[in-house]
């Protein structure tokens, strides 16, 4: 069991919140604190900088401008920055049973997790090969459920 504290000294957190901050938050917590296998948690901590999560938060904004700092280069070697975008579509609804929408948002951490790990780049993604790895990481029945 990794603490927040390791993980914000690993560069793993994001910008803002606590895990109790909503279910994006929770879903992050949980994969990184708990269910990742060492060596996959290991080759984050490696690229740690190499990507910045994007977890806007819902209902109060149409649009926002934020900056973040490039992350490494294009294979062009422009520089650019790697976002895990997770969306405000994830947090629950009134009436939705939280253990799936949890499950759903968890799924979501991992898929996106798998995408940086493979680098793939946006134009350039294999969704199958993402979920594949997922399951390679032991999660075989989130992603079975996820369909
Ligand atoms: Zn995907």
């Amino acid at each position: 069991m990794r603490t927040l504290d390791q993980i914000m000294g690993d560069g793993l957190w994001p910008s803002y919140g606590s895990p109790a901050e909503g279910i994006r938050h929770t879903a992050i917590f949980k994969v990184l604190s708990e269910m990742l296998p060492e060596y996959v948690y290991q080759h984050l901590v490696q690229k740690a900088k190499n990507f910045r999560w994007f977890i806007p938060k819902g209902g109060q904004h149409f649009g926002q401008l934020q900056q973040f700092p490039a992350t490494g280069k294009d294979p062009d070697g422009k520089s650019e920055a790697v976002v895990i975008y997770l969306s405000p579509e994830l947090d629950p609804l009134p009436l939705r049973d939280y253990d799936d929408v949890l499950d759903r948002a968890i799924a979501t951490v991992l898929h996106e997790l798998a995408h940086f790990v493979l680098g793939h780049r946006e134009g350039n993604v294999d969704e199958n090969q993402a979920w594949n790895l997922v399951v390679e990481w032991g999660f075989k029945d989130l992603v079975e459920k996820r369909t």
